[in-house]
C-alpha cells in the first residue's frame, strides 16, 4: 500500500500538491489536445482529495469547454485537467515522487495515438468514440 497521501510539485516547486486517497493507477490519453499540451499522451492520476499551494503561481487554459488545463506561470510544468461538468481534477502523474508502480488503468482516445506513443501492459484501450459513450452514458454532455 503506498501512503494515504502523496506529494508532488513542478519543476521549479512554486506549486506543490498533496493528493489524498490516490487511486494505485494511472489513466492515458492520447486525444490531439493531450498529445499537443503534453508532449506525447498525458497521464493523468485521481484522488479522494487534495491540497494545493502556491495557487498564485497556476495559469489555466481552457482547450475546450468541458476541460481546464492547469500549469505554472513559472516553469511552464502542466499540473492538472479539470473536468469542468464534475470539478474533478486529473493531476499528471509526473508531478509526484511515489507513483513508479502504479499501472496503467485504461488508456483512451487510442485513434489518435501517435505510433511512437505505444505502452505496454494488459489493460483497456478505448477510442475516443468509446470513451465520450461512457460519458454521456453517465450523464455528461460534450456540445
Ligand atoms: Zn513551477
Amino acid at each position: 500500500m503506498a501512503s494515504d497521501t502523496i506529494k508532488g510539485h513542478c519543476l521549479c516547486g512554486a506549486v506543490q500538491v498533496a493528493l489524498s486517497g490516490p487511486k494505485q493507477h494511472v489513466e492515458v490519453c492520447h486525444c490531439d489536445m493531450c498529445r499537443r499540451w503534453a508532449g506525447a499522451y498525458f497521464v493523468g492520476l485521481d484522488g479522494e482529495s487534495f491540497t494545493i499551494t502556491g495557487e498564485d503561481a497556476v495559469r489555466t487554459y481552457n482547450a475546450s469547454k468541458w476541460g481546464e488545463r492547469a500549469f505554472c506561470g513559472t516553469c511552464g510544468s502542466n499540473l492538472w485537467y479539470k473536468f469542468l461538468p464534475t470539478g474533478t481534477r486529473s493531476f499528471l502523474a509526473g508531478l509526484f515522487t511515489d507513483v513508479d508502480k502504479y499501472q496503467v488503468q485504461k488508456e483512451i482516445f487510442v485513434d489518435e495515438k501517435a505510433c511512437w506513443s505505444d505502452l505496454s501492459g494488459d489493460h483497456p484501450r478505448l477510442t475516443g468514440e468509446e470513451e465520450i459513450a461512457h460519458a454521456k452514458a453517465a450523464g455528461f454532455t460534450f456540445d
